[in-house]
């Protein structure tokens, strides 16, 4: 028998460099998604967008293997040698390109400073925040539809690196079709919502909290169970309805954390979510909130340095194990949801509470020293 040799570190980056290097260098997407305008034949480059403000990763910011840096959301998820870093710095962190710096001025702006989030009433920026989100959500998964169909053969001689891309892109590639489908749809549907000043979107949930929370995040959340766990739609690849989703944002400031949590108007499951929703208390609501970031989405929102001993918890690992990953065996239909175990959510570390706040874990720090 042969023996299998694990390709080392050095091995796979290069090879993900090339990855990179040749999206770097595609021509399906040369022009600004938002107003048309061509940029990459004009030897013009696209706005480098944060997915959250950069101000908000500065004040979660911390020292991580010799440098300040952020935690990816991969962080509590399972590495292989194939996985990214864990970290990264706060210039790079959530980075993407689509835009041009023109509309980036123009859409963007009104909210992202601290001043604009602590003062300006929710209903005033939803459909900026929903039109940052889905740029970015579309652009990720353009990123990962290209990479799909590389043909990493010609990146690489090694067998086992080459297989184990093929391997993603074949798992990975009917779901990114479906994601590039809807996000698509709801960029444009944000688009109209902004140009015309409809703020077509329900607000579930406001707060400004008196503390820096130790999170960042402004995403979407395909959500396929309600607060108690009951069924609310099939968010797995055997699906293939529009989804509807939940858009998250937590601000992290100076001395205090904006979240705002919404939906797009008319969506129906997401109504049946929020009516659950609303009945919790205040401590459950934050709580449930950061459940809903650890259980839907694997990446693209990002944690302080400070909790990472707190994210081994195994109920927040737990959590994160669950996939809304449905096998077919003949008629049948598993999803493998149904094995989540409801004490995990109960037993959570409240990540969102004061208690696990910037200012609480410097404390801590300190009084340990
Ligand atoms: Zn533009």
């Amino acid at each position: 028998m042969n023996e299998v040799r694990i390709p080392n570190n050095k091995e796979i980056s290069i090879v993900k460099s090339k990855i990179n290097q040749r999206f770097n260098n595609q021509q399906d997407q040369t022009s600004c998604v938002l107003c048309g305008k061509e940029l990459k034949n004009q030897s013009k480059s696209f706005h480098k967008s944060h997915t959250v403000p950069f101000f908000c990763l500065e004040n979660i910011k911390g020292l991580y293997k010799k440098n300040y840096n952020v935690l990816k959301a991969e962080y509590v998820g399972l590495r292989t040698p194939f996985s990214d870093k864990e970290y990264v710095g706060t210039n790079k962190a959530g980075v993407f390109y689509s835009i041009c710096s023109k509309c980036d001025q123009e859409k963007f702006k009104i909210y992202e400073s601290e001043k604009a989030l602590l003062t300006m009433k929710p209903e005033e920026i939803v459909d900026s925040l929903a039109l940052k989100i889905y740029l970015n959500e579309l652009f990720n998964s353009r990123l990962r539809s290209f990479k799909n169909t590389l043909n990493h053969s010609e990146l690489t001689d090694d067998q086992i690196i080459v297989s184990f891309f093929d391997s993603i892109g074949n798992t990975e590639e009917p779901t990114v079709e479906v994601d590039i489908r809807d996000f698509q749809e709801n960029l444009d549907f944000a688009k109209r919502s902004f140009e015309n000043g409809y703020g077509n979107y329900k607000i579930i949930y406001h707060n400004i909290l008196d503390y820096t929370v130790p999170i960042a995040a402004q995403v979407s959340i395909p959500i396929s169970h309600n607060v108690d766990f009951t069924k609310l739609q099939n968010v797995n690849v055997l699906n293939h309805k529009t989804l509807e989703d939940l858009l998250i944002c937590i601000f992290p400031l100076k001395n205090k954390s904006v979240i705002t949590v919404f939906y797009k108007t008319g969506d129906r499951l997401m109504k049946k979510y929020a009516k659950q929703f609303q009945k919790l208390s205040e401590e459950e609501k934050l709580r449930e909130i950061f459940y809903l970031l650890i259980r839907y989405k694997a990446s693209n929102y990002f944690f302080s340095p400070l909790i990472k001993d707190v994210l081994v918890d195994e109920n927040i690992r737990g959590v994160c194990s669950i996939e809304d990953t449905a096998v077919k065996l003949g008629n049948f239909i598993m999803n493998l949801a149904n094995f989540e175990d409801q004490n995990w959510k109960q037993n959570l570390p409240s990540i969102l509470s004061e208690e696990y706040s910037i200012q609480r874990l410097l404390q801590k720090k300190s009084s340990e020293k």
